[in-house]
């Protein structure tokens, strides 16, 4: 869903995006609990109350009769949890070409400009199958996952980026393994999915090499058949370097709102060269791109997942300056 407010004329266009989509699944309780500032309930902080903030930004140019000289897009976003689709699909087929792109998608202590090299594959493994008392000696998807499962944890990582907090890149897992249909037989068919992340491209493609050779070797070693899928990959060939991205002045003017309206007491926030949000499709087609945050939260992804009340009126005139600061000259 998108909107445009016109500016008056011969100033950069920007797109204040944040998703409407959660990652939890039907069902889920997501009623809002208030236990003073804080706010509970799944989804509250991702994306729930960025999205908000980002409306409420809207409304507050719209009382205030504030007149910009860009336009600003308004965009919520979908599936951005299942690989950014939402805003993809936006980029590619709105007919806009904006000038700057601002995802509302992170804890308003961050702001993050890079965008994390995220490739996800699942690797198969057949066989014709047989009976568990014709199996002896034969060979065995089941047995070529495992090998190739503890074959994948052995490539050697590069050392962890320094500066990201909790993350700790660039790293690889295996999230999803499955197999077989019966007890009693070898499987037809057993497969398991790796999810790849790195800071650079150059770190990605050495890893995503080794893994797929690795797991291909593994194959060819135990006899059994291979197929790979690739469920998420971002070509990132077209993204500005490093340091035009972190000079742009949408990344500068957004550390100094973010820091501006932060909580009192709170640690000096400092650009990151990082980031899983819609902001990512924007940098990997050389878009001047930035994630910011409008409320305090914490625990997304997860049931615990909580925001601080307080936090959502300084977030929204933050996003008012940053929106207001980039349309107007
Ligand atoms: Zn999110």
């Amino acid at each position: 869903m998108s909107g445009v407010r016109k500016g008056t004329g011969g100033g950069p266009t920007v797109v204040i995006a944040a998703h409407m989509d959660t990652v939890f699944p039907d069902g889920t309780d997501l009623k809002v609990k208030r236990e003073g500032d804080i706010l509970r309930a799944p989804g509250v902080g991702d994306d729930t109350s960025n999205l908000m903030a980002v409306l409420e930004m809207f409304r507050a140019l719209n009382r205030g009769g504030v007149k910009t000289r860009g336009d600003l897009i308004f965009l919520a976003s979908v599936q951005e949890e299942v690989g950014l689709l939402g805003a993809r699909h936006w980029l590619e087929n709105s007919g806009y070409k904006p000038d700057m792109f601002v995802a509302t998608d992170i804890s308003a202590t961050e702001v993050w400009y890079g965008a994390l090299r995220i490739d996800q594959f699942k690797f198969l493994y057949t066989s014709p199958g047989a009976h568990t008392m014709e199996s002896r000696g034969g060979p065995s998807p089941a047995k070529a996952v495992a090998k190739a499962i503890n074959a994948l944890y052995e490539i050697p990582l590069p050392p962890i980026a320094e500066g990201l907090d909790t993350f700790k890149l660039p790293v690889l897992n295996v999230g999803m393994l499955g197999g077989g249909t019966v007890v009693n037989a070898v499987p037809r068919e057993a497969w398991f999915t790796v999810d790849l992340r790195s800071l650079d491209s150059a770190t990605q493609d050495s890893l995503e090499s080794a893994v797929v050779s690795t797991a291909r070797r593994i194959a060819e070693q135990e006899g059994v058949g291979f197929r790979m899928e690739k469920k998420m990959g971002i070509d990132y060939s077209k993204a500005l370097p490093q340091k035009e991205r972190l000079n742009h002045q949408l990344v500068q003017t957004a550390l100094a709102t973010s820091n501006y309206f932060r909580k009192p007491g709170t640690p000096e926030i400092v650009a990151r060269d990082v980031g899983s949000t819609d902001a990512n499709i924007a940098v990997s087609m050389g878009i001047p791109a930035v994630a910011v945050g409008a409320t305090i939260e914490r625990m997304p992804h997860r049931l615990e997942e909580n925001a601080d009340a307080g936090s959502i009126v300084p977030g929204i005139k933050s996003l008012i300056s940053l929106a207001v600061a980039l349309t107007s000259h």
